[in-house]
């Protein structure tokens, strides 16, 4: 067979694509290999959301310029974001790339590749492809997964946010038929998977319009309780204007629908979310929290958080603060602002200073890891459930997995009866930055 080295940057909708590629390459006789340099194709799926992802892709590339001159017949392909954003433009800047794809032709790149092999290189192909489904091949969809799997659920984004690429990188919203997704996930169950990850860009905007057989969010929700194997079930990433009574109603009714729920909120400034165009309050959203807390009480929050954005005081950015505090978010993912292009934003003044971005974005960091360490302080000394994810050797540790919060888990204890896959409880003893540490309690 021929190899293929597949390299991902970015969101977990990227991971789920390159895994996707590589299942589809393999039907075209292409076996994934961990060492560039015995690569016959290497495909690297692109993100394009921070500046600084873009120039890690291109120092990759650096990189491998010397292999595909020293063998001509290597094929070099840029997928994902930053190919869809910068289209042809990339080929002059890297002329001997072979193909150029946006996220919409991941279901093609059986097609592209052939087309190189006839001698039809370069591609470009960034349309992006109205139609909402995906292929699910009769070949087993997965190889080794885990016991977790991703599934897509909705591509592209409707919101707009002002200083986000995705409505222009993956396109308008298209929902996947809710039967084509159970089908999907029986394929995962058969294969191993003990839980599901649903994906989107918007995943809560499911369904709202496009679909042959109309299927709200929550109703997926409610479907994919009924099917047999699925023992934990959750979804990323949210958008709060999407969040619906029925949704939180869901947590209430689903008991493998895990108590953890990422809901970005950017900033704590009501007049920069309108800069944003986020299209609600800081008080709608602390309101929708407060709901969400009175019915489910045991909720694990995390969020994301941009600093210095064009205009951003410093009381507007210590009410972003404030907020992180006010909802004591167990985790976020904290960014200073970057103009990306074609975005709203980019017409604003980038006014606030590198190096004062920098001081709000280790500030957020900071109180973010005290909240952590408040919320992880809870657990110390109680059992907690874990799906086991992986063994590890490492500092005298069993096995790590992740408690219904998604808190990771790493535990000693339970080699002789345990295995990746198994759900077992663990007695928390110490908290060491994001993860718990504990020993294993029995079955
Ligand atoms: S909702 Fe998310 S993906 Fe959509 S435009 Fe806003 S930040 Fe981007």
């Amino acid at each position: 067979m021929k190899q293929v080295y597949m390299e991902t940057f970015g969101c977990q909708m990227n991971v789920a694509d390159t895994d996707r590629m590589e299942l589809l390459l393999f039907q075209s006789g292409y076996l994934r290999t961990a060492h560039v340099e015995d690569a016959d194709l290497v495909l690297v799926n692109t993100c394009s959301i921070r500046e600084k992802a873009e120039q890690k892709v291109f120092s990759l590339f650096g990189g491998l310029k010397p292999l595909k001159q020293a063998n001509p017949d290597l094929i070099l392909g840029v997928a994902g974001c930053l190919a869809q954003q910068e289209q042809s433009a990339l080929m002059a800047r890297m002329p001997y790339l072979d193909f150029i794809i946006g996220p919409d032709a991941v279901e093609s790149i059986q097609h592209i590749v052939h087309r190189i092999h006839q001698g039809e290189g370069p591609v470009v192909w960034t349309e992006f492809d109205a139609r909402k489904n995906y292929s699910i091949p009769e070949q087993p969809l997965v190889k080794d997964s885990g016991p977790s799997a991703f599934v897509n659920i909705i591509k592209g984004c409707d919101k707009f946010c002002s200083f986000c690429v995705v409505p222009y990188t993956r396109g308008r919203e298209k929902s996947r038929e809710a039967g084509e997704i159970y089908a999907e996930i029986r394929q995962w169950v058969d294969h191993g998977a003990k839980e599901i990850i649903l994906l989107g860009q918007n995943v809560n905007a499911y369904g709202k319009r496009g679909l042959d057989h109309p299927v709200a969010f929550h109703e997926l929700l409610y479907g994919i309780a009924e099917i047999e194997g699925v023992e934990r079930l959750r979804f990323t990433t949210s958008h709060p204007m999407d969040f619906t009574r029925e949704l939180i109603q869901a947590y209430c009714d689903i008991d493998i629908l895990m108590n953890h729920l990422h809901l970005p909120v950017q900033s704590g400034s009501n007049r920069i979310l309108e800069l944003m165009r986020r299209s609600h309050t800081i008080e709608w959203y602390l309101d929708l929290i407060a709901q969400l807390k009175s019915e489910v009480p045991d909720i694990a929050l995390s969020t994301d958080v941009i600093v210095g954005f064009p205009g951003e005081t410093r009381q507007e950015f210590e009410d972003t603060l404030k907020l992180m505090e006010q909802v004591g978010f167990n985790n976020s993912y904290m960014f200073a602002y970057s103009p990306r292009p074609n975005t709203p934003a980019l017409d604003m003044v980038d006014d606030i200073p590198h190096e004062e971005k920098q001081e709000r974005l280790q500030e957020t960091i900071q109180l973010q890891n005290r909240l952590t360490e408040e919320n992880g302080r809870a657990f110390l000394g109680r059992e907690v459930e874990v799906l086991i994810e992986n063994v590890t050797s490492r500092k005298g540790m069993s096995f790590k997995g992740r408690n219904p919060h998604y808190w990771s888990v790493v535990f000693k204890g339970g080699e002789d009866c345990l295995k990746p896959g198994d759900v077992t409880r663990v007695r928390v003893e110490e908290i060491s930055g994001h993860v718990l540490r504990g020993s294993w309690a029995g079955q």
